[in-house]
């Protein structure tokens, strides 16, 4: 009973050598770090699109501001100064001095913003083009991924061929056992008891525990659940 699924298991640790192979490539990893670059260089691009729209705003209102502090000096230049009291004279030119100070701090921000309105842009496009390269990168990578499988993919078949013929010899709720963890990244699934612990995790069971495994020979284990089994006289 315990010789058919040992049997099948040796075959299946070749596959699963396989797959692990195939999974722990650098291409595949390096895939899937170029996905994860893509998404974060898009989520700069839209960042940097909202703020760039933001100071764009910005830049239009002090533009406002500027053309009607313009416009402000410029009626007041037209005034008929002769009409004018002494008083009235000495206010025009304070307000004169005061909106050319005004225009002058207008365009010192307006200077400030237009620099930092083309340093994001100049952001944006560095984002885009290492978006680009990377995008690129994900496609050399998942061609290398994709031939790697390929080249496996013959051994893989005929590994599968050579499982499905031993599965016939395997007790059916065994092997359904088997199957049901194979998915967990446990490998070996079937384990012997060594020195009444559990030959997977080392896990030490106690005397019932050890009774029941007696009793069924097979018995999963309560920490890693494995299926540990009893070495038979002749395996010993
Ligand atoms: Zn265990």
């Amino acid at each position: 009973m315990i010789k058919e699924i040992l049997e099948y298991q040796a075959l299946d640790a070749k596959l699963v050598s396989i797959e692990k192979e195939i999974a722990s490539s650098p291409a595949k990893q390096t895939a899937n770090k170029m996905v994860e670059y893509v998404k974060s260089a898009q989520q700069t691009l839209v960042t940097l699109e909202h703020n760039a729209s933001k100071l764009i705003l910005e830049y239009e209102k002090l533009n406002n501001q500027y053309q009607n502090a313009i416009k402000d000096v410029d009626k007041l230049s037209k005034q008929k100064f002769e009409n004018l009291s002494k008083d009235e004279l000495r206010e025009n030119a304070n307000l004169t001095t005061q909106i050319n100070s005004n225009i002058l701090n207008i365009e010192r921000n307006i200077a400030l913003l237009s620099d930092k309105i083309v340093k994001i842009l100049k952001e944006f496009e560095k984002t885009k083009e290492q978006a680009k390269t990377a995008k690129l990168k994900f496609e050399q990578n998942k061609n290398a991924y994709n031939k790697l499988v390929e080249t496996k993919q013959a051994a893989i078949e005929k590994l599968q061929q050579e499982l499905a013929k031993v599965e016939k010899t395997v007790d059916k709720d065994i092997l359904k056992k088997y199957k049901e963890l194979r998915g967990d990244n446990k490998f070996p699934i079937f384990v012997p008891l060594i020195n009444e612990s559990c030959g997977g995790c080392v896990m030490n069971m106690p005397r019932a525990r050890l009774d029941k495994l007696k009793a069924n020979k097979i018995l999963e284990c309560e920490n890693c659940h494995r299926m540990i089994y009893l070495m038979e006289d002749k395996d010993k």
